[in-house]
């Protein structure tokens, strides 16, 4: 059997690194062609020498003078060259165009999108308009341009098969029944590190106290997406583009042990639930196989050790960013990517300390207020609709949010 042909973008990160920890346990049955990130130049340079890809995008043209030296590849000029080791040294490619050329690899059967935010967004829907099999993890590309993804979808015969651990669980519960046999859609939570506590009670929380995450080891940035609940609410409009179901037949349940992924209800009031271990390589093995199940070689759940699984509703109050994404969702248009590009901004500002935790919400409210969506937008409009709620959500930080928005002490 002719092995999968992998495209990894944002190969160093998180996903990424899973990624390709499940493809080195599959020897002959995989091949990684291309590899893209922005700018851990240490890693990719160990993992262009390891899986020998023809092809390596980082984000600047420095760090990609410094990758062709270090690999062996000849200059952007230069005659195709082998590297010290004698294999033949991959060509290396920066920016955007670097991105667009991973995504759209003429011998990439598979596109791993596993870059954070709004970035991309212009790979993704390159890959899409290629008619690629995409394993989607990177929810923010679909949030911001869902009608305009599915849409080219249909038209080329581009798959996208979902990787975030809810929508990988929702894709298989949905092999139970026709889809207008469904009744709902139920994602899980985790609740993240401050789940049970009240709204009066969030004040003063500390970056460290945010990123300690209790159930998963992710990036940094879905980690304090989760401590807000913006990731759930991203996952909504996540699953309403992947499966096409209206909001209010979404729902979300807490349910801190993270061992039921997701749940779909039929109509016969049957629930169909996945459930794995918490480690993002199961539905990564999910993705990278489909349409075929492989015996994996990972760590099983034991049922017995897991013990209690529990259920408890989300407390809207305490964690406005999950209504904030029903909000983005109902508006539509280009709503959906002000609400990710505020978002973006306002964790950024966190993480670097600008922001206090519960002003994230007020931040991206702010700018929703402001923005009179525009329906049905192009990929232009969107990325126009991203680049003015960033400067939008700056000028919050820096002007401080309006007091009635002002929710941390
Ligand atoms: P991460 O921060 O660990 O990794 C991000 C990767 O993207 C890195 O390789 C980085 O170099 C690359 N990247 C970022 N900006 C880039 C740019 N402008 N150009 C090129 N490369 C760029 O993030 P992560 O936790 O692996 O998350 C990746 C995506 O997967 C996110 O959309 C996240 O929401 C989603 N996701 C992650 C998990 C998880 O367990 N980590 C689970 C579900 C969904
Ligand atoms: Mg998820």
């Amino acid at each position: 059997m002719e092995p999968k042909r992998i495209a990894i973008l944002g190969s160093t990160g998180s996903i990424g690194r899973s990624t390709l920890d499940v493809i080195e346990r599959f020897p002959g049955r995989f091949q990684v062609v291309a590899l893209a990130a922005r700018s851990n130049l240490e890693a990719l340079a160990e993992q262009a020498r390891r899986f020998r890809p023809a092809l390596v995008a980082i984000g600047s043209e420095a760090d990609a003078a410094r990758l062709r030296h270090d690999l062996g590849s000849p200059s952007a000029w230069g005659a195709p060259a082998t590297s010290a080791r004698g294999q033949e040294a991959p060509e290396v490619l920066h920016g955007e165009e670097g991105l667009l050329a991973c995504a759209s690899h003429s011998e990439v059967d598979l596109v791993v999108a596993a870059i954070v935010g709004a970035a991309g967004l212009a790979p993704v829907y390159e890959a899409v308009r290629r008619g690629r099999v995409v394993a989607l993890a990177n929810k923010e590309a679909l949030v911001a341009a869902g009608p305009l993804m599915t849409a080219k979808a249909r038209e080329t015969g581009s798959i996208l098969l979902p990787v975030d651990s809810e929508h990988n669980a929702l894709h298989q519960c949905l092999r139970a029944g026709a889809p207008a046999e469904v009744a709902r859609l139920i994602l899980t939570a985790s609740g993240g590190p401050f789940f049970g506590r009240a709204a009066g009670d969030l004040g003063g929380i500390t970056v460290e106290e945010a990123l300690n995450h209790p159930t998963w080891q992710m990036g940094r940035k879905i980690t304090i997406d989760s401590a807000t609940l913006m990731n759930k609410g991203l996952e909504v409009i996540e699953a309403h583009h992947l499966f096409n179901v209206p909001p209010d037949r979404i729902e979300v349940v807490i349910h801190p042990q993270s061992i039921v992924h997701s749940m779909v209800e039929f109509v016969d009031g049957s629930i169909i639930c996945q459930m794995s271990r918490t480690d993002m390589r199961h539905p990564i093995l999910y993705a990278l196989t489909w349409p075929e199940r492989w015996i994996s070689p990972l760590p099983r759940l034991d049922l017995l050790e897991a013990g209690g699984l529990s259920f408890h509703p989300p407390d809207g109050a305490a964690f406005r960013c999950l209504h904030l994404g029903y909000e983005a969702l109902r508006a539509g248009g280009t709503m959906p990517a002000v609400l990710n590009a505020a978002n973006e901004v306002a964790v950024a500002a966190f993480l670097d300390r600008r922001v206090g935790f519960f002003d994230i919400p007020g931040v991206i409210e702010t700018v929703m207020s402001r923005h009179a969506p525009e329906a049905d937008p192009t990929l232009e409009g969107v990325l126009a609709a991203d680049t003015w709620a960033r400067t939008e959500a700056q000028e919050v930080l820096l002007r401080g949010l309006p007091a009635f928005r002002r929710t941390s002490t």
